[in-house]
């Protein structure tokens, strides 16, 4: 593709920030059009899989993460209520080595931050929510909510599990609610009172579970995330507050250990799970959608992220490679390639059974999504075994 080209992504999330950084570094000029009025520490950890950080490693900023993240010594499952071991993924020098990357946690504000780094200055125009759109003659106008308006000769979808992009491609159809809620907190470690937890580990119950570990080198902060059953979620907030009392009520009977981390977060979040059916069609003329703007997970293989960052890896070698100046071209390449991946991760991230008992994580953490050869679509599974 020229390289003079307006590239336009919408939504500064983990997906667009690596997909602008990922296009600039490719020689393309890329503005970024994000909602929120600027970036915030919201309370919330993420892993990083050594799939993810070989991307990073592209924009230049894997050291300051592995710099900045802990290192879990592994990945532990235990059953909820006696706390056995179901399985345990370790991270020494030869997996990493055999992945090609480190696992590491970090705090999700944290990453932001160093993502925007990657970028060229100036890049992400704050403040700007995507109202309306249209292509015509080959060149999308943007209408914003603050009333300013933009060209572009592409646009990149990259606005979240509510995307406005997708339904100007896809028409409206509300993301599905899984049923369940994910409870948050970020709390300091000192408020465990000198409890030894182990950096990464997921405790399993009948129906619910609970992932606790530390997100930073120093282990001064502790984060929490679970999974429980809740009817409905009628709220328009992506977020609620939720009352300490019910979130400790909620892991009753879970093993004490987990008990005592648990009562020791002195504020929680609870967020609704939200995912979508898989769909075929992730691009119309100019328009492409990546990471949750298509293919919304339920976070149980701690993936979502993952598959956008993926997403931008893959989608700015082909505009980068293939098609020279026919985006139709390109971005048929690029969900050919995606596809069969998003779709097995959808379907193992709704059976929740990642990491439950032995599993091979081979075909996840070894992937690079900026070296795997790309195949031309009629050459490429629509499914992976
Ligand atoms: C509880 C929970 C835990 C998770 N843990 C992990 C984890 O450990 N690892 C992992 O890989 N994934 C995890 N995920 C999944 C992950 O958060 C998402 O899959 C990921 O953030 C998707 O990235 P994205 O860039 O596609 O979208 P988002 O991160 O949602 O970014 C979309 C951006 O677009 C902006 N936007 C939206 N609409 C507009 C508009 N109209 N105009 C302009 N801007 C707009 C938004 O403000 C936002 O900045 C978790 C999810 C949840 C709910």
């Amino acid at each position: 593709m020229r390289r003079d080209i307006r590239i336009a992504v919408i939504g500064a999330g983990l997906g667009g920030m690596t997909t602008a950084g990922l296009l600039q570094r490719a020689g393309f000029k890329v503005q970024v059009f994000e909602q929120a009025a600027a970036f915030s520490r919201i309370g919330a950890g993420i892993h990083l899989s050594p799939n993810v950080m070989k991307v990073m490693r592209r924009l230049g900023i894997e050291t300051t993460l592995t710099d900045i993240g802990l290192h879990p010594d592994a990945f532990v499952s235990r059953k909820w209520d006696t706390g056995e071991v179901l399985f345990e993924l370790p991270f020494h020098p030869q997996n990493e080595a055999h992945f090609g990357a480190a696992y590491i946690n970090v705090h999700r504000g944290d990453l932001h931050q160093v993502l925007e780094s990657a970028l060229d200055h100036g890049t992400v125009a704050f403040g700007h929510k995507l109202r309306a759109m249209e292509e015509r003659h080959g060149i999308v106008h943007l209408a914003f909510e603050n009333g300013a308006k933009a060209e572009a000769d592409l646009v990149i979808g990259a606005d979240g599990v509510n995307s406005r992009v997708r339904e100007y491609l896809l028409g409206t159809e509300k993301p599905r609610y899984s049923g369940h809620v994910a409870h948050r907190a970020v709390f300091p470690a000192a408020l465990l009172n000198g409890l030894p937890i182990r950096a990464c580990t997921k405790w399993w119950g009948e129906g619910s579970h609970i992932l606790v570990y530390y997100m930073t080198q120093a282990r001064e902060e502790v984060y929490v995330v679970s999974s429980v059953p809740h009817r409905e979620w009628t709220s328009p907030q992506s977020f609620l507050p939720c009352d300490r009392d019910a979130f400790i009520a909620a892991f009753d009977g879970y093993h004490p250990e987990l008990q005592q981390v648990v009562a020791a977060a002195p504020e929680v979040t609870m967020w609704p799970v939200f995912d979508r059916e898989p769909v075929d069609c992730w691009s119309r003329g100019n328009v492409v959608l990546l990471g949750d703007a298509c293919h919304p997970l339920r976070p149980y293989m701690a993936s979502g992220a993952a598959m956008a960052i993926e997403d931008g890896a893959v989608l700015a070698r082909c505009l980068a490679d293939i098609g020279h100046d026919d985006p139709a071209t390109a971005f048929s390449w690029y969900a050919a390639n995606r596809m069969p991946r998003t779709n097995k991760v959808q379907r193992i991230s709704v059976a929740n059974t990642w990491f439950r008992g032995p599993t091979d994580p081979d075909w996840l953490f070894c992937y690079d999504a900026c070296a795997v050869p790309l195949l031309a679509p009629q050459e490429a599974p629509r499914e992976l075994a």
